[in-house]
């Protein structure tokens, strides 16, 4: 076995290994497989690079962005290595260079974009020499559970194993895949379709010890407020704050502009502003960054102190990356949670949203089955009664799960009935995880420990965090309470007792005593996290939908209702009876990136709807999908409404995205100039 240490230091110009480093490279260099899961910036790339240059010969990585692949070999050749990159970004001649070098035996590392696989003659190219590894980067893409599924990523499950050789009673090329986000449902299904079962997996250091969570139930028009409060710490910033959103990135800026240099980031804006804003914020000129999610991907800034979410993340694994952001210098640091009960259900009809009832999608597809003749999108629209909205949703989502085919011009055939499974396992993972951070915001232990075993980090001492708001309620800014409170938190107790089973809703209508609504919701958190009533999410159906309610129950008996020890209350909740004050919500300012409507006469815009709908059937052509994949409906309406002159301006409709403008912004601007200039 080779010595790996020597190599670290002086190869890679490392001391010493960092955590859990060293067993994997072992494993690995020894031509064990491995799927490592670890945090970002915990040092995953040195796990593939070290073994790889140990083993001798090509490793090859597979990377889903040009961007993480330029980077990588950039930092590899600057090491002095011989590292190549095989993607779309390249030229044709460039990339047979590359192939030969490779079949030379001269380079000690190849990237290649995942799609690349598929390209005919690549892999028996690559299958001509042994390669010494195969790493798959951001391995968590190969999954469909997983947040942030690609379809390029499913098929290496059928390509790496060929690629392997060990039939001619060599060893076989091992594989190491990486991820920093990976449940083990991810997991598992990481290791069937590469193969692996049975490998070795490294699960490790989920757990930061620096970060304490804090999670707290307050009404949306209360958390400008907090925020702002929270951030007049000077120990606080820099700060990220985490909006749902663009929109509300741009009324939560507003709200904190006056006291903060405060920047604002997300995908309705460009990107030169977006990279001038992401700049400022690195070299601390802005201290206080509102965003979307859109933010903080491969952002190294080390002292960010606190990360605020101002609304419920969607998923665990969102949230778990984005606190992460925090305190990478290793510096106490804060994470903040503000959420109520209208969170979830603004999740809840998102996800309708997202997910249109099966029921429609089946009205889709039997309408296809009965005609039995392919026939334009419009008339199968017709017969199925539904509006043009729905239709187009349950559409695509039909066409995405094989129900139907689509041509380029929309002519649509029927599919597969497979459909309804998947369409149904879909739906029910991305609930699951909705379900799964609402546990985490009502949870009643300590905060880290529940992250660090939603990742399955086996190895983790298991013990509280001693930071969080459950563990230390004391500094999670939570008071005792006062006199009239306590007697109206134990009339609460007693009613809850009286009224079990009955919605929180009806209980607080009807009950005794009489505290207004948010009181009331403070009261019942305080209670649940002491422990002392567990509530509980229902549902019922009606109308086809299902609306969910919330119990609650009493837990323990009477006797215990006296002395309401640990029972604590943010200590932002106003403490005497009050007045009715003024709900002041966030000011509703549109801000910079906010799409101003103009209204043009409907002659233009009949006209550009049908020349953009003329170049969006030839570009679908072109490529051989169906249109809506180009351009939606709803946004090719809404660009021939407003006319957008410049990429600015378009990047500013609603529905087109920075990717989008990047791809087709040119070529749709040309379409509209001569109706622009009519
Ligand atoms: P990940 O892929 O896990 O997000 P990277 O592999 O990109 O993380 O590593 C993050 C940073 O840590 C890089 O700048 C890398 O050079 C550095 N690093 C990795 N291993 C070591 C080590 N043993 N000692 C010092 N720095 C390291
Ligand atoms: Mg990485």
């Amino acid at each position: 076995m080779v010595d790996l240490l020597p190599i670290l230091k002086t190869r890679f110009g490392f001391n010493a290994f960092r955590p859990y480093q060293q067993e994997v490279c072992e494993e690995v260099a020894r031509g064990g497989d491995a799927l490592l899961v670890m945090p970002t910036g915990a040092g995953k790339s040195l796990c593939y690079q070290l073994p790889g240059v140990a083993r001798t010969g090509t490793t090859l990585v597979i990377s889903p962005l040009v961007a993480l692949m330029e980077d990588q070999v950039q930092k590899l050749q600057s090491l002095g290595f011989k590292a190549e990159r095989i993607h779309s970004g390249r030229d044709r001649s460039t990339s047979r260079t590359v192939c030969e070098q490779f079949l030379r035996n001269e380079l000690d590392f190849l990237f290649i974009a995942p799609e690349r696989l598929a390209v005919p003659g690549f892999p028996e190219m690559l299958a001509k020499r042994r390669l010494a590894l195969m790493a798959v980067d951001e391995a968590h893409c190969i999954s469909q559970w997983g947040h942030d599924f690609r379809p390029e990523y499913r098929m290496l499950g059928a390509r790496l194993p060929l690629l392997r050789g060990g039939l001619d009673g060599n060893a076989r090329t091992p594989i190491v895949a990486l991820t920093a986000t990976a449940t083990p449902r991810v997991q598992r299904d990481i290791l069937s379709q590469l193969g692996l079962t049975g490998s070795k997996a490294f699960i490790h250091g989920f757990r930061r010890t620096n970060i304490a969570i804090e999670v707290t139930e307050l009404s949306q028009g209360d958390r400008a407020e907090k925020i702002l409060e929270v951030l007049s710490n000077d120990e606080r910033r820099p700060a990220v704050i985490y909006a749902a959103t663009r929109k509300n990135t741009e009324a939560l800026a507003a709200a904190l502009k006056e006291k903060f240099r405060v920047g604002i980031y997300h995908a309705g804006l460009n990107k030169d502003l977006r990279d001038r804003t992401q700049t400022a914020f690195l070299s601390g000129e802005i201290e206080v960054m509102v965003a979307t999610i859109a933010f903080g991907m491969g952002i190294d800034k080390a002292n960010v102190r606190t990360v605020v979410h101002a609304a419920l993340p969607a998923t665990l694994e969102g949230y778990y990356q984005e606190i992460g952001r925090a305190g990478r210098d290793g510096l106490p640091s804060q994470a903040k949670l503000y959420w109520s009960f209208a969170d979830k259900k603004m999740q809840e009809f998102l996800h309708e949203k997202s997910y249109p009832p099966l029921e429609q999608l089946g009205r889709i597809f039997s309408t296809v089955q009965a005609i039995a003749s392919p026939e334009p999108k419009e008339f199968v629209r017709a017969r199925t009664h539904l509006d043009s909205e729905d239709f187009d949703a349950a559409l695509e989502k039909l066409w995405i799960h094989g129900g139907v085919k689509v041509d380029p011009d929309e002519t649509i055939h029927l599919g597969s009935e497979a459909w309804r499974d998947m369409y149904q396992r879909q739906s029910g993972h991305r609930l699951e995880q909705l379900k799964k951070m609402d546990d985490f915001a009502q949870g009643t232990r300590c905060r880290m420990l529940h992250l660090v075993r939603h990742f399955g980090d086996e190895q983790d001492s298991g013990k509280p965090c001693g930071l969080c708001d459950i563990c230390a309620p004391e500094t999670a800014s939570l008071r005792p309470l006062e006199s009239v409170e306590r007697a109206e938190v134990r009339a609460i107790l007693a009613m809850i007792r009286e009224r079990e089973g009955q919605s929180v809703l009806r209980m607080h209508r009807e009950g005794a005593p009489k505290v207004e609504r948010k009181k009331f919701d403070v009261y019942l958190s305080a209670l649940a996290k002491s422990g002392r009533v567990s509530v509980e999410e229902r549902t019922f159906e009606k109308d086809g939908k299902s609306i969910s309610y919330r119990t609650a129950r009493a837990l323990g008996d009477e006797e215990g209702d006296e002395s309401l020890e640990g029972v604590m209350i943010p200590s932002s909740a106003p403490s005497a009876p009050k007045k009715k004050k003024s709900t002041r919500g966030a000011p509703k300012a549109a801000g910079p990136g906010a799409a101003q409507p103009i209204s043009v006469p409907s002659e233009s815009a009949r006209v550009a709807v049908v020349a953009l709908k003329e170049w969006r059937l030839s570009e679908a052509r072109e490529r051989k999908v169906p249109a809506f994949t180009i351009l939606s409906d709803r946004v090719l309406q809404t660009i021939a409404a407003t006319l957008p002159r410049d990429l600015a301006a378009l990047e500013a409709v609603r529905g087109m995205g920075p990717k989008l403008v990047a791809k087709h912004g040119g070529e749709i601007l040309k379409v509209l100039s001569p109706v622009c200039e009519r």
